[in-house]
C-alpha cells in the first residue's frame, strides 16, 4: 500500500489528513477509483472527465492537470511495489478549514491517492452468477444530491450494503423515488431482454459508470441493440440475463435479485459474450 497526500507519499500507518479537513466534517469531497492492467491506467481519460464532473458539481477544482496527476498516479504504484495489478483510489476534499460550510474557509483542496493491490471478485462469482439484494433505501434524488456527483459522502450505498450483508448478497440493487430500478450500491445495472441490452437511464439517477459506457459501447460495436430505459421490478420476471458493472469488477453475471430467479438461473451467452469482448478490448484503452 501507497499513500500519496498532496505530493508526499506515505505508507499505510502513517498516512493522515487532518480532522478540519472539510472532506471529514462534512462529506465535502469527490473520487474516483481507476485500475492499472499490466501497470497501466484504464480509462484514464474517461475517469479523470468524471472527477471533473463531481468536482465542479459540488464548486470544487481539481487543482492538477491530468498529466499532473497520471505522474502522481504513476509515483504511487511504484511505491507501493505490487506483485500485480493496482486498484488506485483519487480523493479530492475541500481541505483543512473553520468548521463554517463557506468554501472560502478553505483555500487549498486536499488530494489523495490511494493504492492497494487490485482483487478480482472471487472466481466462483465470475462462473456461476451472484444474487443482489432489494435495497430498502431509496436512491439519492437527483434533484438533492445527484447521485451522477462521485461523492465521497457514500451513506446511501452503506445504508444498501448493509443490508445486503445482512441477506448474504454480493450487491444491493437500489431505486429510485419513483420505484424506478437505477444502480447498485457500487455498480451499474444491466438486463438482456428479447437480444436487446437494456440499462436504467442517467435520469432515473445513477452514477455514470467509466465501465457502464464502455459497455455500451462495446455492445454497439458488435453490433447489438442498446437501450436505456426505465425498468421496474415487475420487469424482473421477463429479463433472461443480468449482470453488473464497475472499475474493480468489470462484468458480473447475476442470476438472482431479490426473490426473482434470472433465467435459467445461470450466467447467460450475451453477458458472455460481452465478457469476452471486455477482455479483448482492455488492451487498447491503456495509458
Ligand atoms: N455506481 C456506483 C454507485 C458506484 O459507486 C460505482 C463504482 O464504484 C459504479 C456505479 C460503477 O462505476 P465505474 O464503472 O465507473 O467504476
Amino acid at each position: 500500500v501507497a499513500v500519496n497526500i498532496d505530493g508526499v507519499l506515505y505508507g499505510q500507518d502513517n498516512a493522515r489528513v487532518s480532522v478540519f479537513d472539510h472532506g471529514f466534517l462534512f462529506g465535502e469531497g469527490v473520487y474516483e477509483v481507476l485500475r492499472t492492467y499490466d501497470r497501466r491506467p484504464f480509462l484514464f481519460p474517461e475517469h479523470m472527465k468524471r472527477l471533473r464532473a463531481s468536482a465542479a458539481r459540488i464548486a470544487l477544482a481539481c487543482p492538477l492537470t491530468d498529466e499532473a496527476l497520471l505522474a502522481r498516479i504513476r509515483e504511487t504504484v511504484a511505491a507501493a511495489v505490487l506483485e500485480g495489478d493496482a486498484y488506485v483510489r483519487i480523493l479530492l476534499t475541500r481541505g483543512e478549514g473553520e468548521i463554517v460550510y463557506d468554501p472560502k474557509a478553505c483555500p487549498s483542496p486536499t488530494v489523495v491517492i490511494i493504492v492497494k493491490a487490485h482483487a478480482d471478485p472471487p472466481a466462483e462469482a465470475m462462473v456461476n452468477g451472484v444474487g443482489l439484494s432489494l435495497a430498502s433505501v431509496v436512491r439519492n434524488h437527483p434533484g438533492s444530491v445527484d447521485p451522477a456527483i462521485k461523492s465521497n459522502n457514500l451513506l446511501n450505498n452503506a445504508l444498501a450494503m448493509q443490508q445486503a450483508y445482512r441477506e448474504g448478497a454480493f450487491e444491493a440493487l437500489m431505486k429510485n423515488h419513483r420505484g424506478e430500478l437505477c444502480e447498485c450500491a457500487q455498480s451499474n445495472i444491466f438486463f438482456v431482454r428479447d437480444g436487446v441490452l437494456l440499462t436504467p437511464p442517467v435520469d432515473a439517477g445513477l452514477l455514470v459508470g467509466v465501465t457502464r459506457g464502455f459497455v455500451l459501447e462495446l455492445a454497439a460495436a458488435s453490433g447489438r441493440r442498446t437501450e436505456e430505459r426505465v425498468l421496474l421490478e415487475d420487469d424482473l420476471a421477463s429479463v433472461r440475463e443480468a449482470f453488473l458493472t464497475s472499475t474493480t469488477r468489470e462484468i458480473v453475471p447475476v442470476v438472482r435479485i431479490g426473490t426473482y430467479t434470472i433465467g435459467e438461473g445461470r450466467p447467460g451467452c450475451v453477458t458472455r459474450q460481452l465478457m469476452d469482448a471486455f477482455t479483448a478490448g482492455v488492451p487498447g484503452r491503456l495509458t
